[in-house]
C-alpha cells in the first residue's frame, strides 16, 4: 500500500449491486466499510431491479477503462433477466477481483494466478493460520458451485491434499464426510452437518451463512453438535465470511499493483 501511495496509485474498487435483496445489500455494506478500513477507494453502483442487461454492461465497459477502478465486483445474485455469465465475462480479467472470469479460473486450475477467489482463499489462509498441514491430508468438500466449491478443491490440491468433492447426488454423504480429515461445506443449508457427519478430530470449515427457524444468521454446520468431534471448527458469524472480505480488499491492492506496472 505504501509503496503504491509514493507512486500516487490509490487502490480504487467499484462494487454493483442490482435490485433490492437484502442479503446481498449487508455484504455490500461490509465490503464498503472494510475498503473505508483499508484505506481503499470505493464507489458503489446500487442499480433498480429493472435494470437490463445491456445497462449493466455499459456500466461495467465504463468501469473497465475508468483509470481510478482497479477492481470490479457485481454483486451476485443478479435479478433473473440478467445474465450472470455475460457480465462476468464482459469484467476485464485484470479487474476481477473476485476471479469469477474464465481467464481467472483457468489460471487457478493451472496454478498459476494472479487473483484467487475471495472466499477459498480465505479458507486457505484460516488453515495455513491455525498451523494445518494440508500435504497428504484428505480434504472432503460438500458443494461444487463455481464461486465455492470447484475452486475450494483446486486450492486444497495445489496444497497437496487429497481432495473429494460431494454434490446433492453424492450416495452416501455422511460415510463420505466421515473419511475426511479436513471437512469444507459449502452447501447453503442451514445446519445441515452435524456430528455424524465428522471424523473424530476432523477439521471443520463452515462457509455457510443461512438463516436458522428464528431467521438468526447460522452456517451450514450445526456448531453445538459438530463441536463434540472436530478438533479446529470455524463459527458462523465470525469464521470464513470476514476472510472473504480480507482476500478482496487484498485483491483490491493487487489489482491496483498489477494495472500500475503496466
Ligand atoms: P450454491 O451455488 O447454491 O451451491 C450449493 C452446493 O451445495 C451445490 O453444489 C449443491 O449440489 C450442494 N448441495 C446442496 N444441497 C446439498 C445436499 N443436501 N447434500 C449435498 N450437497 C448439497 O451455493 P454457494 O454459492 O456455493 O454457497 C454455499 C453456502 O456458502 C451458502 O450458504 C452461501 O451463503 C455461503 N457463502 C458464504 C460466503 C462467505 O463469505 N462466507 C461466500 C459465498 C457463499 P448440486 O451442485 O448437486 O446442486
Amino acid at each position: 500500500m505504501a509503496e503504491l501511495k509514493q507512486k500516487g496509485v490509490n487502490p480504487g474498487l467499484a462494487v454493483v449491486i442490482v435490485g433490492d435483496d437484502s442479503a446481498s445489500r449487508v455484504y455490500v455494506n461490509n465490503k464498503k466499510k472494510a475498503c473505508e478500513y483499508c484505506g481503499i477507494y470505493s464507489e458503489e453502483y446500487a442499480l433498480p431491479a429493472s435494470t437490463t442487461e445491456s445497462e449493466l454492461l455499459e456500466l461495467v465497459e465504463k468501469l473497465n477503462t475508468k483509470a481510478d477502478i482497479h477492481g470490479i465486483l457485481v454483486q451476485l445474485p443478479l435479478p433473473k433477466h440478467i445474465n450472470e455469465e455475460t457480465i462476468i465475462n464482459a469484467i476485464r480479467p485484470e479487474k476481477d477481483v473476485d476471479a469469477f472470469h474464465p481467464v481467472n479460473v483457468g489460471k487457478i486450475m493451472i496454478g498459476n494466478f494472479d487473483f484467487l477467489p475471495c472466499t477459498p482463499a480465505g479458507v486457505m489462509e484460516l488453515l495455513d493460520d491455525a498451523g494445518i498441514d494440508l500435504c497428504g491430508k484428505h480434504c472432503v468438500v460438500i458443494g461444487r458451485s463455481n464461486i465455492v466449491g470447484k475452486p475450494q478443491a483446486m486450492l486444497l490440491l495445489h496444497k497437496n491434499a487429497t481432495v473429494t468433492i460431494c454434490h446433492s447426488k453424492t450416495a452416501n454423504l455422511k460415510e463420505v464426510a466421515r473419511t475426511a480429515d479436513i471437512l469444507v461445506v459449502a452447501v447453503g443449508r442451514a445446519k445441515m452437518v452435524d456430528e455424524e457427519y465428522i471424523k473424530d478430530g476432523a477439521v471443520v470449515i463452515d462457509v455457510g451463512m443461512d438463516r436458522d427457524e428464528n431467521g438468526k444468521l447460522c452456517g451450514d454446520v450445526d456448531f453445538d453438535s459438530a463441536c463434540k468431534k472436530a478438533s479446529y471448527i470455524t463459527p458462523v458469524p465470525g469464521g470464513v465470511g470476514p476472510m472473504t472480505i480480507a482476500t478482496l480488499m487484498k485483491n483490491a491492492v493487487t489489482a491496483a499493483i498489477r494495472q500500475s506496472e503496466n
